[in-house]
């Protein structure tokens, strides 16, 4: 491992890095910086969130621009407001002792004139947000023409948000001759495409494996039958008395009931969705930042830009619907060297998704059993005694009532003192898990799960009616059939649902199923969110018998099977 010095960063710099308290680079730190500094040139990094690849291209930026100028020299463009302000506060503290050097971060939900006015004054490094700069673009307030260097940060995170249009027309307005780095926790087909289009022949560098979930995270997997998912979680949480976890759920509906009931249930929780204000996503935010909550539920596109570091536990309460998200989630704890939990609570139908993860992270799942509630309740008891070996004893504030106190407590000796402290503390609990059912999915039921999966009533009938839904998303918002097989394979409390064609369209989608189902179909799909976007549905006109709607993807009559588990 080298030190920062050695990599030709100037001493302005090593001093703000210095006073971060940073001593050694990371990896992507020491492969990007010295590359960068010696010829720059275009880079595409395939880096998880957490690896410190924020100061592997912030540095030889800093280093690169020039602070006399005050022209714009080199653009970060960031998915969310919340990464845009935080790497524009991380560029600051790393240049803090260059003198007239500027970082800016514009971003939408914030007033532009002010924005507009910071930009006239001159600033060397803008970052951004690719909504928000286009509009500052179109209304001239934003000036690309003397740009060095493009970022893409998180640029899958972009991507999935549909910014593709938005970065093509602002690349547009860049000069040809400028380096562009592109950074990336997943390496989806887009951004190789991407890369083609836009960079002249990038070097790249993966840092850990490719696609691989974070090195220092375990992956776990809980199996209980879908109406226990919510004790089971509370069994985990309690089962691990320090937890301090994000609990991503799929839609916002699910994340305000779940949220909702640890409130209730006496938990340190809260919830963040689309729903929220910004002033109340911001005041979410700072709490569990703070620790002030312990438990934060979120959806996917909620808790994005959500930068903490030391979360213990990611917890899947359903996993999401593509495997890129899981790998983001997972990506969120093991952070700066670690150890990090990553949970998938799931019911037996959900093992094959379990099995495609394992092939894209290449790593296991451990199987685990729900603890019971005497495990739990003897993890929280000793948890709680070492809480008391721990404790600070302000010995001056509490001998003057020493006396009194122990005259009231005379009557117990040693070992009822004990219990009866212990009972004040455990209570609620003991009562709480006394006679608790074991959640754990059992073998028989395992069994009858696979045999449900062979039942004979649900074959394809010849005669079977189909509806046409249309929904209101499509490619551009990253829909996929599979993602649409498996919101129908989940409806709860029905058979196989038969599923026709799909088609997928720019901004929407088409679908058929069997027609004895459209209640169950309309309520999966309303309320969910693909990518971000609420999805509403609708029944249609009947997908036209071109044999060919599917637009070169897979014929329908593979859907089934892509749908099935090829092993249990
Ligand atoms: P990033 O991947 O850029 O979001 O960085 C993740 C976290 O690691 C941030 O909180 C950084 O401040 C921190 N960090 C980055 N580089 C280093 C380093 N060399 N030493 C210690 N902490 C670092």
């Amino acid at each position: 491992m080298q030190a920062f010095q050695n990599l030709g960063i100037n001493d302005n710099i090593l001093e703000g890095l210095s006073a971060l308290g940073f001593t050694k680079p990371t990896q992507v730190q020491e492969e990007v910086i010295p590359l960068m500094l010696e010829k720059p040139c275009d880079l595409v990094s395939l880096a998880q969130t957490g690896t410190g690849k924020t100061a592997a291209f912030g540095i030889p930026i800093i280093q690169l621009v020039n602070p006399q100028l005050k022209q714009t020299q080199a653009l970060v463009l960031c998915p969310t407001r919340e990464l845009c302000m935080q790497v524009a506060k991380d560029l600051e503290s790393y240049g803090k002792y260059i003198k007239k050097l500027k970082v800016l971060s514009v971003y939408g939900g914030a007033r532009i004139d002010q924005q507009m006015n910071s930009l006239r004054k001159g600033v060397q490094i803008v970052v951004a947000t690719p909504g928000r700069l286009k509009d500052l673009l179109q209304r001239k307030a934003a000036n690309l023409s003397k740009i060095q260097f493009v970022v893409f940060d998180e640029a899958d995170e972009m991507l999935q948000m549909g910014f593709q249009d938005d970065l093509t027309s602002i690349l547009e307005n860049t000069p040809k001759n400028k380096n562009t780095l592109l950074f990336s926790a997943t390496m989806p087909r887009e951004i190789a495409t991407i890369s083609r289009k836009y960079m002249n022949n990038p070097v790249e560098l993966t840092i850990g494996t490719k696609n691989a979930g974070a090195e220092n995270v375990r992956h776990e997997l809980y199996l209980v039958q879908t109406h226990n998912r919510y004790p089971a979680l509370k069994r985990i949480v309690d089962n691990s008395p320090d937890i301090y976890s994000i609990v991503f759920c799929r839609t916002r509906r699910e994340t305000g009931e779940v949220a909702n009931k640890l409130i209730q249930d006496g938990y340190n929780a809260d919830s963040l969705h689309g729903d929220l204000s910004q002033a109340q996503r911001d005041m979410v935010m700072r709490k569990f930042r703070n620790r002030h909550l312990q438990i934060l539920v979120a959806t996917d596109v909620a808790a994005r830009g959500l930068d903490v570091n030391d979360l213990t536990h990611i917890i899947n309460y359903n996993l999401p619907d593509d495997i890129a998200s899981y790998t983001h989630r997972s990506g969120r704890t093991g952070r700066a060297g670690q150890a990090g939990i990553s949970i998938a609570i799931i019911a037996p139908k959900e093992r094959y998704r379990i099995k495609a993860i394992e092939r894209k992270i290449q790593k296991k799942f451990k199987q685990c059993s729900i603890p019971s509630g005497t495990e739990i309740c003897k993890k929280q008891m000793f948890n709680l005694m070492d809480e008391v070996t721990q404790v600070t004893v302000d010995h001056k504030q509490i001998e003057p009532l020493y006396a009194e106190i122990a005259e009231k407590l005379q009557h117990l000796d040693r070992e009822e003192l004990i219990k009866h402290f212990v009972s004040l503390q455990f209570n609620k609990f003991l009562e709480y898990y006394k006679n608790a059912p074991d959640l754990n999915v059992s073998a028989t039921e395992q069994k009858r799960n696979d045999r449900n999966k062979k039942d004979p009533r649900q074959s394809l009938r010849p005669n079977q009616k189909l509806t046409t839904f249309r929904l209101d998303v499509g490619r551009r918002q990253g829909i996929m059939p599979q993602g649409i097989i498996r919101k129908i394979n989940e409806i709860e409390n029905v058979g196989r649902i038969k599923i026709g064609q799909i088609e997928i369209l720019r901004n929407s989608a088409r679908l058929e199923a069997d027609s004895r189902y459209n209640a169950q179909i309309l309520q999966a799909f309303r309320e969910s969110e693909i990518n971000g976007k609420t999805v509403s549905i609708e029944i249609t006109q009947p997908i036209a018998p071109a044999g060919n709607s599917y637009k070169g993807r897979r014929k329908p009559s593979n859907h089934r099977k892509s749908r099935r588990p090829r092993k249990e």
